[in-house]
């Protein structure tokens, strides 16, 4: 039998050694399998002929069956163009070309049956289809086409002749050297408990579909296959895991906790705190790894939460972790954690890549001999010469920035990997969660602390910067503070930091009569903590920013919260800079300052960000405007995504059924070793080993 994976797509016919670079190059296609795969973006239904007398402007593609009565040659330079007068008896329409005139002249004849396919438009009052596909009537069979397939090529590939169509006949011509029927993947009870359409009969259809029923049949098939197997590798994986590790006890809940609660808590939990802190006591109570997920929008308490977990460590002998994206955050926190423990007991340190190596040495030494109960860090935690006594839980916060690779560094610091607690404030939509992490238990704080009020957000023209000044000195006068933020990406770095720097100059003329902090990642840790020192403490009213605030900062008296080309940033990472004001039981504002001309996905960001509070939706409409690939997150998680067909925002409903089905297939062969499940086991294995199939990479 022809294996479709190992054979190398050069020997297809139609292909050859030209080709095949082409088709490795611009669509890694190597192998059959791989062009097997490769589906259409959309179908045309070519079954239905309009009649020109039908046709108006506001048409998609049509299709037409008449003659060419004339031709005719019009125009100057780049407006040169061929007309050619086509009827069906009905009407006239003008088939215009700008380009290639020639070449259409010599094979298009008048008086000759054409089958004529494009998409019309108005032009002066007339309906024209600019560079129509005309075919010989004859040689096309319109009641037997169906729907055509439209291959996405790029342009090197159109440009050498591999369009759309020349696609299709190569598609074609592989079906033709398949005498076999492609293999079942799926066991089946599944194929047949769910009524899907058989592997075999699905590649056909989705290549060449004859009607949309029995196109909608076949999609879903390989939706339901593409998402199956996703989830039955993270859950096997996870299942694995909480086989094989045991996680440290934390059996009781001991004075540290306690007292903390008692004396130093400056107010009560909210009943969503407590209910996440009875989740975590459980895990960690229990005989097996923690790995949770905590979720809670900006500002709903997740530091207590974390300091709550690290002290029930504390209480039973372990040593915690606090891993945080930025040294802005990780100092932050480190002082936020100090002055809440006041008089406890409790040592916690600070480090990060600028700690002196002095400190440093002091630091190992207690992390060693265990007299550092907490530490706080960046990245340079990671690293291996860092070692701790005891480790016993890890809290990640903003996670986002670690991915899957760093979390297993963090299991490794000990014989027994510590528990692990994620936090983010970036809430991942469902769907992406229970992909990218359904190996986590998830959950969520879903309850602000009491007395806050919903900032309200504006989106304003930077032609009203004026007033937006005045309404700023307003806040001030009041007592309150602001942030000024400026987008700072790498790739313009230098540039974004010279506006800046501009802005800064030209934000102190004309708030002469204040005191302005400036911060950026490009200063000595010194500078930043000075100047974040001193807005944190009120000694200066407006904070002058790149995104280094981005996460977890928090100076509750900070009220408005600016965002200079708000279009440069994407929703989550708007919602989180929005997350920094409204922290206090002040009424806070955040304002979107862009240039009058935006994009329409620009304008639909700046809608959302202004109709929405809830992290949640944003996260969900961001994931719908962007896809899962863009997501901050996904890729430093280890796990690319490389969807052929299913959608994880439109597949959602799919996704968390499909994901039964596979708990379903874990619980009657957890050996996998049942007959009934041999071809899924094997399907799985496959695709963990393919190169382009990346999120088989948390393995
Ligand atoms: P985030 O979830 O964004 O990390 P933080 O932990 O920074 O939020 O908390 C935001 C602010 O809310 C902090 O100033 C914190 O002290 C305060 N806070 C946390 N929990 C409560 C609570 N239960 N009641 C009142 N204020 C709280
Ligand atoms: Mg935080």
């Amino acid at each position: 039998m022809l294996d479709t994976a190992t054979r190398n797509i050069k020997f297809l016919p139609g292909v050859g050694e030209q080709r095949a670079t082409l088709l490795n190059r611009e669509l890694a296609i190597h192998s059959l399998n791989d062009l097997l795969y490769y589906f259409p973006y959309k179908y045309i239904d070519r079954s239905k002929v309009y009649r020109v007398s039908e046709l108006g402007g506001q048409l998609q593609h049509v299709q037409l069956v008449g003659e060419i009565r004339s031709f005719e040659e019009l125009g100057e330079g780049a407006s040169r163009r061929l007309v050619a007068h086509f009827t069906d008896g009905t009407a006239y329409v003008d088939l215009v070309w700008f380009r290639g005139i020639k070449f259409i002249k010599n094979r298009l004849k008048t008086n000759a049956r054409y089958v004529v396919f494009g998409k019309p438009s108005m032009f002066n009052g007339r309906v024209n289809i600019a560079h129509p596909d005309v075919d010989d009537a004859s040689s096309l069979q319109l009641d037997s086409m169906g729907l055509q397939p439209y291959y996405n090529t790029t342009e090197k590939m159109k440009r050498s002749g591999l369009n759309s169509n020349a696609m299709a006949k190569l598609v074609q011509n592989l079906f033709k050297l398949l005498t076999d029927d492609i293999p079942e993947t799926l066991s089946p009870d599944i194929v047949a408990k769910h009524g899907l359409m058989s592997l075999n009969e699905a590649l056909h259809v989705i290549h060449f579909p004859k009607n949309l029923k029995e196109l909608q049949a076949a999609q879903y098939r390989l939706k339901f296959e593409e998402l199956f197997f996703i989830q039955l590798n993270i859950l096997s994986y996870s299942r694995d895991r909480q086989k094989r590790y045991v996680g440290h006890r934390f059996s009781k809940v001991g004075e540290m906790f306690n007292r903390f609660y008692k004396e130093n808590l400056p107010f009560e939990l909210t009943s969503a705190q407590k209910r996440v802190v009875r989740e975590i006591r459980a895990d960690v109570n229990g005989n097996r790894q923690m790995n949770r997920l905590l979720q809670g929008d900006v500002g709903s308490g997740k530091t207590l939460v974390a300091l709550l977990s690290m002290l029930l460590a504390k209480d039973n002998g372990y040593q915690a972790c606090l891993l945080v994206p930025t040294e802005i955050l990780a100092e932050q926190h480190c002082a936020t954690l100090r002055r809440m423990l006041g008089s406890l007991p409790v040592r916690v340190e600070l480090l990060t890549g600028s700690t002196k190596q002095k400190e440093r040495s002091a630091i190992f030494e207690g992390l060693e001999n265990g007299n550092v109960d907490i530490l706080v860090g960046t990245h340079a935690v990671l690293e291996d010469n860092v070692v701790f006594r005891n480790l016993g839980i890890v809290v990640i916060d903003e996670q986002h920035r670690f991915g899957v690779v760093q979390r297993a560094k963090m299991w490794a610091k000990n014989s027994i990997p510590p528990h692990v607690l994620v936090m983010t404030a970036t809430p991942i939509p469902r769907t992406l969660a229970m992909t990218l992490y359904g190996d986590l238990d998830v959950s969520v704080i879903d309850e602000l602390p009491p007395g806050r009020k919903p900032i309200t957000t504006n989106h304003i023209f930077r032609n009203r910067i004026d007033s937006l000044y005045s309404f700023i000195r307003g806040q001030i006068n009041e007592g309150r503070q602001a942030y000024i933020v400026y987008p700072l990406i790498k790739e313009s770095e230098k540039l974004d930091l010279k506006n800046l720097e501009d802005g800064y100059k030209q934000l102190c003329n004309v708030f002469v009569d204040y005191k302005l902090s400036k911060l950026h990642g490009k200063m000595k840790p010194k500078e930043k903590d000075e100047e974040m020192r001193r807005f944190a403490s009120g000694e200066t009213q407006i904070l002058v920013s790149t995104t280094v605030i981005e996460v977890g900062v928090d100076v509750p008296n900070a009220s408005v919260m600016v965002i200079e080309n708000a279009e440069r940033f994407g929703l989550s990472q708007l919602h989180q800079l929005r997350g920094r004001v409204g922290r206090g039981a002040s009424q806070s504002y955040c304002v979107l300052v862009t240039d009058y001309k935006l994009s329409e996905d620009t304008r639909k960001r700046m809608e959302i960000m202004t109709a929405s509070n809830d992290g949640f939706e944003i996260a969900e409409a961001d994931l719908k405007l962007r896809g899962p690939g863009d997501m901050e997150g996904t890729q430093q998680s280890g796990i690319a995504f490389d969807l052929k067909i299913a959608n994880l925002a439109r597949d959602e409903q799919l996704l968390q059924y499909v994901r039964v089905v596979a708990n379903g297939v874990l619980d009657a062969d957890p050996k996998q070793e049942s007959p009934l499940y041999r071809v899924v086991w094997e399907r799985l294995r496959t695709i963990k080993n393919m190169k382009n199939w990346n999120w088989g990479a948390i393995s």
